[in-house]
């Protein structure tokens, strides 16, 4: 019987047991482990609340957690609980699934301003992320900053721009419908250091940009290359710059009062203000020949009273697993750490791709993994269940998980989804 712990009920940690679960048959035994009482990391916490059919990927989750030979201990601690050292003597094979839950820091002067956010936790305080419930971002501010031309650079100024009805019908939580319905926020900036062909947006999530309610997104022409060129990019790519190049061609929707405005060719070099964000002083970009930004010397002071960072993440350390400091994820060779320690999804490779690539990710883990041979003689489950009772932890079972689903489910507001709980103690109180 091959013993394993996945460590992250995210994505990469589900496909990953689901994986496994069809390359071992009945002679695996799986333990998915999460600090949270509650599963499906970055599809809980992460995925933007109006993206619901991205979010309805849980459910296929759901049959990997009742399997039997499946267990979820939630609510408990690796490297405070028990450290990954005790886990890989008890299990054969251990896969740290933790993703990429940190925001890269800004590192501009001013970056640790109030008002200066990162990604992970504006992103996780609409969410309804336990660590991020208290947040309270500025938002009486009228002009917002947010740094990045990603996905999640486009979902922050998203939330931000929409109305209230646009937002009701999803899982969005009221501490932050609330607020954002008494919103001042007029102007959004995304601010991206290089230009159109380089964004990192995708076709789907930029398009939106041009049916909000509200808002209107602002693109200009000057910012584009010779519209030849765009039949060198991939076609994925060219579609996105097709977008934005009608949004620049049609100008912004002068009925809508707020403008999402992308600000190519702008890099931030500080945030400046008194005892808070009040304005971010940017440098004017251009392309060097291998399209990298470089300075203009032109700069540019735009006020706003709210810094979004949307740079992109970092993984968390553990002991016990080889960490690159630059790149902010493990040191692994495909995925395999050192004897019995594996690592994917985006603590293997970055904050990179989207959900269905931790599907190809966890599967090819599992390749590898198989072809290892087990350890053997490992307490697994037996072992944990001794120590955890040894130290009092309190573990949170998938029914446990169940009883908080049908809570926030029953007590939702009209049109949505669920109203998430978002205290760790309340979860608690609902468990059996
Ligand atoms: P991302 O796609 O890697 O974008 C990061 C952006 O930050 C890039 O534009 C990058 O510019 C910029 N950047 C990095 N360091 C910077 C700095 N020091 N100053 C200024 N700009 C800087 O990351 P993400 O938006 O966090 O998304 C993470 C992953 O999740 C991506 O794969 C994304 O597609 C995915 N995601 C998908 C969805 C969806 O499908 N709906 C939603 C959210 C996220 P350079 O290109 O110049 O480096």
């Amino acid at each position: 019987m091959r013993t394993l712990a996945i460590i992250g009920s995210g994505p990469a940690g589900f496909y990953t047991a689901e994986a496994a679960l069809k390359s071992f048959g009945d002679d695996v035994r799986i333990d998915i482990i999460d600090k949270l009482p509650t599963p499906y990391g970055l599809i809980r916490a992460g995925v933007a609340p109006d993206h619901q059919s991205i979010k309805a990927v849980s459910r296929r989750y759901d049959a990997v957690a009742t399997d039997q030979r499946v267990r979820f201990l939630g609510h408990v601690c690796v490297g405070q609980d028990i450290s990954v050292a005790e886990l890989t003597a008890l299990y054969d094979d251990v896969v740290l699934a933790v993703g990429a839950p940190h925001d890269r820091p800004l590192g501009v002067p001013g970056d640790d301003l109030p008002g200066v956010l990162g990604s992970a936790a504006f992103v996780g305080w609409y969410n309804g992320h336990p660590d991020f419930a208290d947040l309270a971002p500025p938002l009486q501010a009228e002009a917002v900053a947010i740094v990045g031309n990603g996905n999640v650079a486009i979902d922050c100024a998203r939330i931000l721009a929409k109305t209230v009805r646009e937002l009701q019908d999803t899982d969005i939580v009221n501490h932050a419908l609330d607020p954002l319905s008494k919103s001042g926020v007029q102007r959004v900036h995304i601010l991206g250091r290089r230009g159109p062909h380089q964004a990192s947006f995708t076709l789907k999530e930029v398009g939106e940009l041009g049916d909000l309610e509200r808002a209107t997104p602002v693109v200009r022409e000057a910012d584009f290359p010779p519209r030849e060129t765009d039949a060198s990019l991939e076609t994925g790519q060219r579609r996105v710059v097709e977008v934005l190049r009608k949004f620049a061609a049609a100008g912004p929707d002068g009925a809508k009062p707020v403008s999402i405005t992308l600000d190519f060719f702008h890099r931030p070099l500080r945030v400046i203000g008194d005892g808070k964000a009040e304005a971010i002083e940017v440098m004017r970009t251009r392309l060097d020949s291998e399209g990298r930004a470089i300075d203009t010397g032109e700069t540019r002071t735009i006020p706003v009273g709210l810094v979004i960072s949307c740079i992109g993440y970092r993984t968390s350390p553990v002991d016990g697993a080889h960490f690159d400091e630059s790149a902010g994820r493990f040191i692994s060779t495909d995925g395999l750490i050192g004897p019995g320690l594996w690592c994917v999804g985006w603590a293997r490779r970055g904050p990179t791709g989207t959900i269905g690539t931790n599907r190809q990710d966890g599967f090819s883990l599992i390749e590898r993994l198989a072809a290892t041979p087990p350890a053997g003689n490992k307490a697994g489950r037996d072992g944990i269940d001794r120590l955890l009772s040894e130290r009092a932890v309190k573990v949170s079972q998938f029914a446990d998980w169940q009883r908080i689903d049908a809570a926030e489910v029953a007590r939702a507001r009209t049109g949505a989804p669920r109203e998430k709980i978002v205290k760790i103690a309340e979860m608690r109180s609902l468990t059996g």
